[in-house]
């Protein structure tokens, strides 16, 4: 301890001084939150709109593939027609057993490709209703943004009046800090906000734990201002102890 004169101060202004920077701390901080609540429901949003557009473009490609296939098989059928056309005007045995050769394994080949087509459908029909579901969960998802930004932007405005008030608060309250040491508390609070002040934690400093010699600890009682040597802190002495 410095040789520096002794000021009186109150532990209940002290106090109130703490507790309104750890209000101001805390209103802060909750009002530097409702941006990222905001951009996390955005997130959401984002993340459900792709979702839809990659089921999208998962059912065109399906629907493209099958039309493909409804191609195939109409030209393999022309060509059975074809086929059959010519069994009629064959000209020998052998072409007429060659031809219907022909036919049944152009018969076989378009009735694969019809079962192939009809997994296609059923793909299809799983894939839509995939598609449906992730509509709906996109709909939910912008519901409850837009719900969600509602309530944040009218917590906001709850936020910033309190933080009004618990500022106009501080303002009054360091009115009553002592002329001599405004300015250092100013500058001290300014840098460390609401760990500018500590109060005792038994003989330590409840800021840094740093364990306070007697002298310190007689000096609170009298009320007087007293530095934790450690971090620095205002010391006060908390509700449960008596001045
Ligand atoms: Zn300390």
């Amino acid at each position: 301890m410095s040789t520096r004169s002794k000021i009186e101060i109150s532990t209940e202004l002290l106090r109130r001084l703490h507790r309104i920077h750890r209000q101001l701390t805390d209103l802060r901080s909750q009002i530097d939150r409702c941006p990222r609540q905001i951009k996390a429901g955005e997130a959401m949003v984002v993340k459900a709109e792709s979702d839809v557009l990659a089921a999208q473009s998962e059912v065109k490609k399906a629907k493209l593939a099958s039309d493909e296939k409804q191609l195939q098989l109409q030209g393999r059928e022309l060509h059975i027609e074809d086929l059959k056309a010519k069994l009629n005007m064959a000209a020998s045995n052998r072409e007429f057993s060659l031809l219907n050769e022909q036919i049944a394994a152009d018969d076989k080949a378009s009735s694969v490709l019809s079962d192939e087509i009809l997994e296609g459908l059923e793909r299809i029909d799983v894939l839509e209703s995939k598609l449906a579901a992730f509509q709906e969960e996109l709909q939910d998802q912008q519901v409850e943004h837009s719900q969600r930004v509602k309530e944040v932007e009218a917590k906001q405005v709850t936020l910033r009046s309190e933080l009004a008030r618990v500022e106009a608060e501080l303002e009054s309250s360091e009115n009553e800090v002592p002329a001599s040491i405004k300015a250092e508390y100013k500058r001290i609070t300014a840098a460390k906000g609401e760990e500018a002040l500590a109060p005792t934690d038994g003989d330590s400093c409840g800021g840094c734990y740093q364990t306070l010699t007697t002298q310190v600890m007689s000096t609170l009682h009298l009320s007087q201002l007293v530095r934790c040597p450690n971090c620095n802190a205002f010391l006060y002495l908390p509700e449960d102890r008596r001045v």
